[in-house]
Order: C-alpha cells, then sequence, then structure tokens
C-alpha cells in the first residue's frame, strides 16, 4: 500500500530521505554571554568528506560586546592564529587573510545569531591534535575545545 501523497511529501520535506551517515558529519555547538562554548571537544568520523559546523550564539549581547566565532586549526598553530586574529579586528571576523594555518573558520556572530561553515577533511589526520576556538580578543583564554577526527 502506497502512502498517502501529503504524508509523503512531509516526509520529504521533514530531510527523514537524507541518508543516516551524513548526520555524524554535521556538528553543532553553542556560545554565550557569559564567554564560554557548550562543548569542550567535538568529534567527527574520519570518513566525513566534509563536516558542517553551526555555531549558534544563544546570548543576547551584540557581536561588538560578545561576538563569537568558531576557528580551527592545529593544536600548536591556535595561540598565534587568534592573537593575530584579535589584531585584525572585527571588522575581518578576528580572522588573519588569507591563513593557510585556519583549517575552518565562521563569521563573528552576536546573541540571537546563528552561522554554518562546512570543510573539507582532505587534509586532516585522525593521528594529528586539532584545537578549536573563539578568536575574539582573549576568548581563547576560555573558548576552547579539541576537535577529534576519528578513525
Ligand atoms: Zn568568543
Amino acid at each position: 500500500m502506497k502512502p498517502p501523497l501529503p504524508a509523503l511529501l512531509a516526509l520529504l520535506a521533514s530531510g527523514a530521505a537524507a541518508p543516516a551517515f551524513a548526520d555524524s558529519c554535521k556538528l553543532s555547538i553553542d556560545a554565550n554571554d557569559l564567554m564560554q562554548y557548550s562543548q569542550r571537544q567535538l568529534e567527527a568520523p574520519a570518513s566525513c568528506t566534509d563536516i558542517e559546523l553551526t555555531l549558534r550564539h544563544v546570548g543576547k549581547l551584540a557581536a561588538n560586546v560578545m561576538g563569537h566565532n568558531w576557528v580551527l586549526t592545529r593544536g600548536r598553530d591556535a595561540t598565534a592564529v587568534a592573537n593575530q586574529g584579535a589584531a585584525a579586528g572585527l571588522p575581518h571576523d578576528f580572522l588573519p587573510a588569507k591563513d593557510g594555518r585556519i583549517i575552518a573558520a565562521t563569521k563573528i556572530i552576536g546573541g540571537g545569531e546563528a552561522t554554518t561553515t562546512t570543510f573539507s577533511t582532505s587534509g586532516m589526520k585522525p593521528e594529528e591534535d586539532y584545537v578549536y576556538f573563539c578568536s575574539a580578543p582573549g576568548h581563547i583564554a576560555v573558548m576552547k575545545g579539541k576537535f577529534i577526527l576519528k578513525r
């Protein structure tokens, strides 16, 4: 027996027909007005060719007061990229321009906003040490976490 057409359309609209394996390649993390991320660690399977990361700012403060972004680098590059990003300023989303050390980065967002970035895992290795952080001035001290590419 075929399902009635409206039910079928509703199922398709809900995204239920998307392959289940793709879900583990989509990550999300929240940031708030207390300069905190909701997670200290994020992980995705190395089988993901691309990873989609959504950052939500669940606070109320504006981007020029308590703006946040999400930046991914190797662990050894994090501090230098954060420092140079802070110096670049808000108009540049606190990111150094065309910096090959940045694997992925979102723009800076304020309270109530969300942003998504998609990045390729082609140059990444499961054994490497990766760190994500917010590059707004001083935020890396607390807004930092470990990114794991699982074998
Ligand atoms: Zn921040």
